[in-house]
């Protein structure tokens, strides 16, 4: 049913662009480069110039990697460039373009997306194309939300659109989900309205187009080493409020120092104790010490009776800390 309605959409609205009218794989290789970051328009532009100024691979692969960078001026991610000049002198090296995807797959720069892309067009190859379009058309229509950016996620969209694939047409079926997706299921306006798909949406059923599909947020996970020393005088200990604009915000704690001389004269109660917050990893060095006369700590610190201690709210590490000293 969706193969059927993609296909029917594509014969009524793919896109009519020069590369679609050959089967050379050099040509379709390289408007796949060429669009890897850039807007289809400009990208034209580029691919007629190169078929222009080297209509075969081999001509690409004779010319110097200067006049390549040149001619690529204006579209950056210059690496693109650099590999295309590499992969062509590869493919001239082995006698001419791999007709497999693990052999495409081998060329400088080529990688899944790019190989089924060529393979399938150029060669009839049974695989399916995976990008940015086919997540957002495969996580809407089937109301999928693992995260596209994980193993996981990568795994479960590649299976469902190599099922999805009839292996008869796999070079319209895959333009078709790049069409569709750059044309009908668009990131920010979908036009659901007029959707041939729209009976069968998952997202659109659900309310969900928002979404999907599912990116999962990277979190910077930062390790934070924290040294506490608990001074004990006449019944008194030392703490202070944490300040505003970090963790614990308006939290209390005991003396928090990395280099104080008095840490030398101290007993280490426990040493790395381990506590997870959502950005941060604390690891936690606690420190005991006794003394007659009170030392002179920065100003914001007062001296509390220990059995006042729990009068005043101590984030989860600390009052684990805490239990440690022994009154
Ligand atoms: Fe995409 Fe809307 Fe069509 Fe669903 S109904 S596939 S969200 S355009």
């Amino acid at each position: 049913m969706f193969t059927t309605t993609l296909l029917d959409w594509f014969a009524l609205n793919g896109r009519d662009l020069p590369w679609r009218h050959t089967r050379d794989p050099y040509a379709i290789w390289l408007s796949e480069v060429i669009l890897q970051q850039t807007r289809i328009q400009q990208g034209m532009d580029y691919w007629l110039r190169f078929m222009q100024r080297w209509p075969r691979v081999e001509d690409l692969a004779a010319a110097t990697e200067d006049e390549v960078l040149r001619e690529w001026q204006g579209l950056g991610y210059y690496s693109r460039a650099r590999n295309l000049h590499t992969a062509a002198r590869q493919i001239l090296a082995r006698g001419g373009f791999p007709t497999t995807i693990s052999g495409l797959r081998a060329l400088k720069g080529v990688g899944d997306y790019t190989a089924a892309a060529i393979g399938s067009i150029a060669f009839g190859l049974p695989a399916a194309v995976v990008d940015g379009n086919v997540y957002r058309v495969l996580a809407r229509h089937y109301g999928i939300s693992t995260p596209i950016n994980t193993t996981r996620g990568k795994k479960e969209f590649a299976e469902l659109a190599q099922s999805l694939l009839p292996t008869d047409q796999p070079a319209l079926f895959n333009q078709a989900m790049m069409d569709f997706g750059a044309i009908q299921c668009t990131p920010t306006s979908p036009k659901c309205v007029v959707c041939p798909l729209q009976e069968t949406c998952e997202a659109l059923r659900t309310g969900r187009i928002g979404e999907l599909p599912v990116k999962e947020r990277k979190l910077n996970i930062q390790t934070v080493r924290l040294t506490y020393l608990y001074i004990r005088c006449n019944g008194k200990t030392a703490i202070h409020k944490r300040p505003a604009g970090g963790i614990w915000q308006g939290l209390w704690e005991p003396f928090l120092t990395t280099d104080s001389p008095l840490l030398t004269r101290a007993t280490l109660l426990c040493k790395d104790v381990k506590h997870i917050l959502t950005h941060r990893i604390l690891l936690a060095d606690f420190y005991f010490l006794e003394v007659q006369e009170p030392p002179t700590l920065p100003d914001d610190y007062i001296w509390v009776e220990e059995a006042d201690l729990d009068r005043h709210a101590f984030p989860r590490l600390i009052e684990l800390l805490l239990e440690r000293v022994s009154h």
